[in-house]
């Protein structure tokens, strides 16, 4: 028996990857029309051999702008990847049930641009945060260098972004969108999206998000709940958001809806912030994410490990927040993030920022 036959089903997977060829320049002109197609981009190079990010591309048959969503630029942030896998499967059902249909322009999709952090199941590259480093230097560090080919190979190409998250590890996220919301056009994409909650943030300089705007991009940022694992209800939510702003803002042809769960109108949310601790203990936070927080209601206590209160966590005094995302491990140090809240309202200022890129 051969050594391939005896690895049985894992060499079929194996060979679905080694047939897909790799490039070295991402030039949507060279797709097909109308056609689901597949490549590794090589974005750097190892001692040990390349370094390729897998790319989904679906072009129409006219001329358009350039779509792009990309995930884990954090590398444990893995609910993207179902999200762009699933986006494009159905893309290419739709058009091959109804080959009348087209659309202008091209699609991409990056489900892992942080290709060392993705196999070491960590958020970082090198010990460095990629959202912190775009568009990256050619002439710098490791990361600086692979931040800057991504941004300059990658990015750059795009008309619009859809950059995907997750919390960070040890941490919840609602389905929220972090978006410049004094842009009209990025208003209306975030507001399409219909997901739970907007944050305005202003686009901040060193992250995708706000280098791919400095551009001219059209960019958001999406966090689908929790890292380094699946959560399908909010994975479809978000291919769904993702194919009405596509209608909607964009003139595709409608896409298959999976959820038909009736939700209710995203909670615009004018700034964000988060909650530190202030002492050490066993947190317990009171609140869910997509949880509101009435005026001066508890969010949170930190007890001793006696059981003794010893901090206790309220939303403001006089306004309205709603639990954006939350810290999930129950051992507080001082100075953890506790609670992230969203501030209720539409009043956005030029320069809101939350902590977060
Ligand atoms: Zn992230």
């Amino acid at each position: 028996m051969s050594y391939s036959a005896m690895k049985g089903n894992s060499r079929l997977l194996s060979e679905d990857s080694a047939d897909v060829p790799i490039i070295s320049l991402l030039d949507v002109t060279r797709f097909e029309p109308r056609k689901l197609e597949k490549r590794w981009l090589n974005i750097c190079d190892t001692a040990l051999g390349p370094v390729n990010l897998p790319i989904f591309a679906y072009r129409g048959r006219l001329p358009g702008p350039t779509v792009g969503i990309t995930g884990a630029v954090h590398g444990n942030e893995v609910n993207c990847i179902p999200v762009i896998q699933q986006f494009f499967a159905r893309l290419e059902q739709q058009h091959d049930k109804d080959q009348s249909t087209s659309f202008a322009g091209t699609i991409i999709g990056v489900p892992v641009l942080n290709v060392p952090g993705f196999l070491d199941s960590v958020r970082s590259f090198d010990g460095q945060d990629l959202n912190r480093l775009m568009p990256g230097n050619p002439l710098g560090t490791a990361s600086q260098q692979y931040a800057n080919r991504i941004f300059q190979e990658v990015v750059v190409r795009m008309d619009y972004l859809f950059d995907l998250h997750t919390a960070s590890a040890g941490r919840q996220n609602s389905l929220y969108v972090r978006a410049d919301m004094k842009n009209p056009e990025i208003n209306r994409i975030a507001g399409t999206l219909g997901l739970q909650i907007i944050v305005h943030n202003s686009s901040p300089g060193g992250s995708l998000r706000g280098c791919a705007q400095r551009k001219g991009i059209k960019a958001v940022t999406i966090e689908i709940g929790n890292p380094s694992t699946f959560q399908q209800d909010l994975i479809e939510r978000t291919i769904d958001g993702i194919c009405s702003v596509l209608t909607t803002q964009l003139g595709y042809p409608r896409l298959q809806q999976n959820d038909t769960k009736q939700h209710q109108a995203p909670i615009i949310c004018c700034r964000s912030y988060w909650i530190f601790s202030q002492t050490a203990g066993i947190l317990q936070v009171c609140k869910r994410v997509g949880d509101i927080v009435g005026k001066g209601e508890v969010v949170a206590e930190i007890h001793s490990v006696f059981g003794t209160l010893l901090q206790s966590f309220t939303g403001p005094d006089n306004y309205s927040t709603v639990v954006v995302g939350l810290e999930s491990n129950p051992v507080a140090k001082l100075g953890n993030r506790i609670v992230h809240l969203g501030v209720i309202g539409n009043e956005f200022l030029d320069d809101a920022h939350d902590g977060h890129l």
